[in-house]
């Protein structure tokens, strides 16, 4: 079959879109008019679309096309979280995570690589290597697709995939997702979670608003090397000198994300130097206990390790956040995602 040569609307940044319709000598409002069709009422079929002309409506057709998703597997875990899987139009897959808040409201966990290439040790996704970058499309797609399920009313790129090393796709998801008329997040409901691309980190900044959350995970460049081997490129001087100078709003802060790994990174000392390492940093920090998996030999930390880490840096008027890591029986998990299901289809051999 001939491949498709149309174009996928939700490949377009919103500008792209307005040149796309001037292109095919339409208004600037004819671009309102898609987005609110395509992201507000979720309607992929041009012929519905009844405020365009069916001349209008026709040429469409012949150029471009809507992409929509339905998950090919959703598992619910019993604190209610989701899991849903997805399966792209090259037979890869990727997973997103709906996790509920208060009453209906929930966090989305959205991936953007097939893999991820920065190696973490302590992290699933990392011993898998990078498949590919995800399209705009399949970025957006995956909050479209869940929001069928029930209201999403936060992102976070925390799924599979460094979303920096994946730079110009993810920008143009960020710019769809704020679109007023389509989506509607605001900026401050969208966080972004880096290993710590350095360059990157200011590209984004310079480009487009975003929560920045990065994943510090150690505070002496020694042990980083071993968990986070994007380090040994840019250690953690460079890294924290690139927070520092990350452009804030007001009140806005970065969430470092610590995972707790007994006997690697969770002592005093520790604690101490992450101290030190914030100091001048607008900053709050998520303390995430390891979460065990048969990939690495890494193991959880003890309960009281973890409250003495947290009691120490709230102690010295840190904002230290526990967050307990949710639907832990579905592998929902962050950094969890990926490795079950290509097991089951015996992609991967099973562990010993
Ligand atoms: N690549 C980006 C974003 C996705 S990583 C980043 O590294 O920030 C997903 C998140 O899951 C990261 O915060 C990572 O630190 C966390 N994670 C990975 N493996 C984990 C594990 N075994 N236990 C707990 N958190 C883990
Ligand atoms: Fe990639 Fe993030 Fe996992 Fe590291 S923690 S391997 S950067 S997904």
């Amino acid at each position: 079959m001939k491949k498709d040569s149309r174009i996928d609307i939700k490949n377009l940044s919103p500008e792209e879109l307005g040149l796309f319709m001037a292109g095919m000598g339409q208004k600037p409002f004819r671009t309102k008019q898609i987005i609110q069709w395509v992201y507000a009422r979720g309607v992929t079929d041009f012929t519905e679309m009844t405020d365009l002309s069916k001349a209008f409506r026709e040429n469409l057709e012949a150029r471009a096309f809507v992409s929509d998703w339905e998950p090919e597997v959703v598992e619910e875990s019993r604190d209610g979280t989701r899991k849903y899987l997805f399966r792209l139009s090259d037979g890869q897959t990727v997973e997103s995570v709906r996790i509920p808040m208060d009453g209906e409201r929930s966090t989305i966990c959205i991936s953007t690589q097939v893999g991820c290439a920065m190696q973490c040790s302590f992290c699933l996704t990392g011993t898998f290597g990078l498949t590919r970058n995800l399209e705009t499309s399949e970025i957006v797609n995956q909050v479209c697709a869940v929001s069928k399920d029930g209201p999403v009313n936060n992102i976070v790129l925390m799924g599979m995939g460094e979303p920096l090393h994946n730079l110009d796709n993810v920008v143009r998801a960020l710019q769809i997702f704020y679109i007023p008329e389509g989506l509607g997040f605001g900026t401050r409901k969208v966080t972004l979670s880096t290993s710590g691309l350095v360059p990157q980190m200011v590209e984004l900044g310079q480009r487009i608003r975003v929560n920045l959350a990065v994943s510090l995970n150690a505070t002496t460049d020694e042990v980083r090397n071993e968990l986070m081997p994007i380090n040994k490129r840019y250690p953690l001087s460079e890294l924290m000198k690139a927070c520092r100078e990350f452009p804030l709003l007001q009140h806005q802060r970065i969430t470092f994300e610590y995972i707790l790994i007994r006997d690697v990174n969770d002592s005093i000392q520790d604690a101490k130097r992450l101290v030190k390492l914030l100091h001048g940093v607008k900053a709050k920090v998520n303390l995430i206990p390891y979460n065990e998996h048969e990939g690495s030999a890494l193991r959880s930390p003890l309960a009281e390790s973890i409250e003495a880490f947290q009691t120490y840096l709230l102690n010295r008027n840190i904002v230290a956040i526990r967050r307990a890591s949710k639907g832990q029986d579905i592998s929902a998990a962050c950094g969890q995602l990926k490795g079950k299901l290509d097991r089951q289809q015996g992609q991967l051999p099973l562990p010993d």
